[in-house]
């Protein structure tokens, strides 16, 4: 997203507060209905696994130690880096700060490019915005939150879902108000996105991240 975004961040507010279930339906409908999660299970060499299973409301889904390759770390939910594909860095008014206060990063890939959450935690927003597009934020245990935008469908996975690090979310796109297909990243500090957190330039962990794949 460039610029008319940040004219809708009241919106998005909004948006997190009023929470739509038949969106949240439909995006469960979606995300049933694509091949998306049967890609998850590729990346031999790469560190992530497997898709963990869909959990149901807030039951709670333990974590599980087999859900590493061994690769890596050796920390199954470390950060990895979200875009699973070729990608470039937005500059400009495309980076954090650019223009009049974007809050994100933004980071250039195909559309159709697999997303995967950056960091463990808890759905809370999974829906669409005029500005946003399908986008979904996701609260980690640390009260940080990462906000993933324009996503070519609904996201795959719904409000209150636990994700790990590495499992898949949905796709780039360029739906709400985007130009090219790209994923808007925003990193908040606790106590997270709109919640008294504040946003950060997500750049470093972007670079960290992507170098450790
Ligand atoms: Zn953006």
């Amino acid at each position: 997203m460039s610029k008319t975004v940040r004219r809708s961040l009241a919106g998005l507010a909004l948006a997190a507060s009023a929470t739509a279930v038949p969106v949240v339906a439909s995006a469960q409908d979606a995300g049933a209905g694509t091949p998306l999660r049967a890609t998850a299970v590729l990346h031999g060499p790469g560190g992530f696994a497997e898709a963990r299973p869909r959990s149901t409301g807030g039951t709670e889904a333990p974590d599980s130690p087999s859900s590493s390759t061994g690769a890596g770390s050796g920390n199954s939910t470390g950060p990895i880096f979200p875009i699973r594909g070729r990608h470039r860095y937005g500059t400009g008014s495309a980076a954090f700060g650019g223009g009049r206060g974007h809050q994100g990063q933004d980071v250039f890939a195909a559309c159709g490019t697999r997303l995967v959450a950056a960091i463990a935690g808890r759905v809370s927003q999974a829906t669409y915005q005029s500005a946003a597009g399908n986008y979904l934020v996701v609260d980690a245990a640390n009260g940080t939150s990462q906000t993933y935008m324009h996503l070519a469908r609904p996201a795959t996975v719904q409000e209150g879902d636990r994700v790990d690090a590495g499992d898949p979310i949905g796709v780039v796109g360029q739906t709400g108000d985007a130009e090219g297909c790209h994923l808007h990243f925003e990193f908040w500090t606790a106590p997270g996105w709109y919640k008294g957190g504040k946003p950060v330039d997500p750049l470093p962990r972007l670079r960290r991240w992507d170098a450790q794949d």
